[in-house]
């Protein structure tokens, strides 16, 4: 048994579903029309690897109320998983709070209001929180299992800039910091992979998720996708990217693991979209179950897990309590 109480040796959101829903979870995913600020005025066209039409299931696009994608999500996963589970309405393409107030909660009450629906998962920019947006969305907090997805992707201003993401690593503390006061359970997302970053600095920061303390994570490696500026930066200056073997990113995560705090909940080690969508070809596409499978075999042949080269007293500090200045950034 682990600190998280599983027999897994990391904090596996299956386990965390388990343990406070009484079975499994499944995520609905829903396209509830929103756009993105940084695709549309900042930016040069949004971050450099965006492929939006990559990430979300293509039956989406064509349905346009959040209530017949919910219906049409659970009759799919109802025949995969006849068994009884639950479900989360998972408002994940482009930026779901960037729409005014009313349309916000339109959006989100239908969700709620739909049977087996048991809490919201809503996937955001940091900059895109509004004090009027984090206030309803505390309110919603009160009614139902309300995760707020943030995508963080780097701790490093350069990278950032570098991606045209249009927000600063500042942003990304601020976001967490009013999310947190407002209890608001966190989902940061990650890559591993984007140019010019090193596997050392990967390692390095996870002492700032751990003081972030998201209550989970995602965790995608680096995919470059067709028609992207990524794609055409790859072409041209192939030095600044570091791609991971699938091997290799099995021995960094376990590396990453050891060192992550174990309350934090893992949702995803990897990324896998239908590989027509790629660029660049990646591990002769090596599917997400079997890389996890990977991972926790080698960390029973390390006779390691989660957190086990985590002093919690001193590193997992939570980050309402910790000045922004404690915290180590180091681009
Ligand atoms: S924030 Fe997301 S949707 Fe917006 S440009 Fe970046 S990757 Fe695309």
């Amino acid at each position: 048994m682990f600190p998280w109480g599983g027999e897994r040796r990391f904090n596996a959101y299956s386990h965390y579903c388990r343990t406070h829903f009484g079975g499994r979870i499944q995520k609905l995913p829903v396209d509830a029309g929103f756009s993105c600020p940084n695709r549309l005025n900042r930016t040069q066209g949004g971050c450099t690897y965006c492929a939006n039409n990559a990430f979300s299931p293509s039956y989406l696009a064509e349905i346009k109320d959040v209530v017949s994608q919910l219906k049409q999500g659970k009759t799919f996963f109802q025949k995969r998983y006849p068994k009884n589970c639950g479900y989360f309405a998972y408002f994940q393409s482009y930026t779901n709070t960037n729409a005014p107030l009313e349309i916000l909660r339109d959006k989100f009450e239908a969700a709620l209001n739909m049977p087996d629906i048991k809490g919201l998962i809503i996937s955001t920019r940091p900059d895109c929180l509004s004090e009027e947006v984090l206030d309803y969305l505390s309110g919603l907090n009160t009614r139902t299992h309300l995760t707020v997805e943030v995508g963080v992707e780097s701790f490093h201003n350069e990278t950032l800039t570098h991606i045209h993401r249009g927000h600063t690593v500042e942003c990304t503390f601020e976001s967490f910091k009013e999310l947190c006061s407002r209890n608001i359970s966190t989902c940061a997302h990650l890559i591993f992979g984007l140019p010019n970053e090193t596997r050392m600095q990967w390692l390095s920061d996870v002492q700032i998720l751990n003081q972030l303390q998201p209550q989970f994570v995602k965790f995608h490696q680096l995919q470059i996708f067709k028609n992207t500026a990524m794609e055409a930066e790859y072409r041209d200056h192939p030095e600044r990217f570091h791609p991971l073997s699938a091997d290799d990113y099995v021995q960094f995560l376990c590396d990453y693991l050891e060192r992550m705090s174990p309350e934090i909940v893992i949702e995803r080690l990897s990324a896998e979209v239908p590989p027509r969508y790629l660029a660049v070809s990646q591990w002769n596409l090596l599917r997400h179950d079997r890389l996890v499978r990977k991972v926790e075999e080698e960390l029973r042949r390390r006779n390691t897990w989660q957190g086990v080269a985590v002093d919690v007293t001193t590193n997992c500090q939570p980050f309402v309590s910790t000045e922004r200045s404690n915290l180590t950034n180091n681009s």
